[in-house]
């Protein structure tokens, strides 16, 4: 579903309070009582028009007016959730002005924002759910009104997890996006500037050498006690960094990483130039990430070293003369050197049991639907390009380069105590 910014500007305060109400009433309403939105919206410091307001979004498509229901109730979109984020980013100057889209997995949009500063971000908006949704036959109705409140948790958790790893990784040092912000079912984070994912590289300067570094990525995250899970080549990026000759250092330090792959990595060195350029590895994509204590630990290892050997072989013709790395050689290293345990660490801070049980059983299931939809094309995926430049295309949306929405002018101050209760 694409980021559609179109009113943003327009919604007047009570608009926002409203809401603000109606997904308030969605934490405890599948369907959330006309009454109660009015009555919310009211004690927030509204007046009268609770209900122009709600025609107003329900016109935008913000919140969706549920017919079936025995009360007459409403329930926020994806549209709507959407909104509240870009609300709330835009109040804490995170996000100014919302560019194009640059890609649309099957959990997510990827969005182009900038700064105040002009600074350009990435928005990735998480959407988890809605695939298994579109392929639910029976019992449709009973399940779209169930599934309606699960997306938005599942989406949240998602956000909220993949933000909290980004945190605890970029702190140990590796090479991943800088986070920012997270809102709801939203994240923001730095652009990995100069940078194509891995699946769009047809050629590198040392490939034993690539190959040693992402490796060495795999490894480094056992050390801190996680398994990436999804570690294919749409989620490494690779980074062409300007370095000074014989000084690989400097480009580990752009990675945000003290001992990044980048240490060991492969330069091209020109020999008139005092600059040479080093291909670095930057990891993205962490909601799925496991411990590698998980009960399937071993198999999530196994996949994310067979992810990579596979690729190296289709892409470049490479395989390596060392077999592994192995499992229960990388849980020989967990905690080594003082390294600190992100799984633990994340797993305490906030992450039930449950929550991380329900997210690992949405992706699971997003996952096999995703197999099931890329199956056939994956047989006669060779080293040639032209299918990525299809899929590209299916990424980029054709009126966009231009299209720049400023959030960042808008009116609607909400009231700070409404602002403060609002959830992250
Ligand atoms: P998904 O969960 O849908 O796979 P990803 O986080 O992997 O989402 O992002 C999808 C694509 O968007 C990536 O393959 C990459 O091309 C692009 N992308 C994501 N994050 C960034 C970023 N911080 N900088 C640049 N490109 C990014
Ligand atoms: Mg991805």
């Amino acid at each position: 579903m694409k980021l559609d910014t179109k009113s943003l500007r327009y919604l007047t305060p009570e608009d926002w309070r409203v809401l603000i109400a109606v997904e308030m009433g969605s934490r405890n309403h599948e369907i959330v009582p006309t009454t109660l939105i009015d009555r919310t919206a009211r004690l927030k410091g509204g007046s009268s028009g609770v209900h122009r307001s709600i025609s107003t979004l329900a016109k935008t498509g913000l919140i969706a007016r549920v017919k079936e229901a025995k009360y007459d109730g409403y329930r926020l979109t994806y549209g709507g959730l959407d909104y509240l984020a870009m609300h709330t980013y835009s109040q804490k100057d995170v996000v100014y002005s919302v560019g194009h889209r640059v890609g649309v997995g099957k959990e997510s949009d990827i969005v182009m924002v900038a700064a105040k500063t002009g600074e350009q971000r990435i928005l990735k908006i998480h959407r988890l759910g809605r695939i298994s949704f579109r392929t639910v036959k029976t019992n449709r109705d009973y399940l779209r009104k169930r599934q309606g409140g699960s997306w938005m948790y599942l989406s949240r958790l998602s956000a909220m997890r993949e933000y909290a790893f980004l945190e605890a990784l970029r702190e140990e040092g590796f090479p991943v996006p800088e986070p920012f912000a997270q809102s709801r079912h939203t994240i923001v984070m730095s652009f990995i500037d100069n940078a194509l994912p891995l699946r769009q590289v047809s050629e590198v300067p040392d490939v034993a050498g690539l190959y040693a570094d992402i490796i060495g990525l795999i490894l480094r995250l056992a050390r801190h006690g996680l398994i990436h899970g999804d570690f294919n080549e749409f989620n490494i990026m690779i980074q062409e960094q300007k370095v000074e000759k014989h000084s690989s250092k400097a480009a580990s330090k752009q990675a945000g990483s003290e001992e990044s792959a980048a240490g060991r990595s492969q330069i091209k060195e020109d020999a008139d130039e005092e600059e040479a350029l080093a291909t670095v590895p930057i990891l993205i994509d962490f909601p799925q990430m496991v411990s590698m204590e998980h009960r399937n630990a071993e198999m999530y290892f196994d996949r994310d070293v067979a992810c990579v050997k596979r690729f190296f072989e289709r892409r470049f013709h490479f395989t390596s003369t060392q077999p592994g790395p192995f499992y229960k050689d990388a849980l020989a290293i967990v905690g080594k050197n003082g390294a600190k345990r992100i799984d633990i660490a994340v797993e305490a801070s906030g992450f039930t049991k449950k929550m991380s049980k329900d997210l690992e059983a949405a992706i699971a299931e997003q996952r096999d639907n995703e197999l099931a939809d890329v199956d056939d094309e994956d047989d006669d995926e060779d080293e040639e390009d032209d299918e990525d430049e299809d899929e590209d295309d299916d990424n980029e949306t054709g009126e966009q380069e231009d299209k720049v929405t400023i959030i960042g002018e808008q009116q609607t101050t909400l009231a700070d105590d409404v602002a403060e209760k609002m959830p992250q």
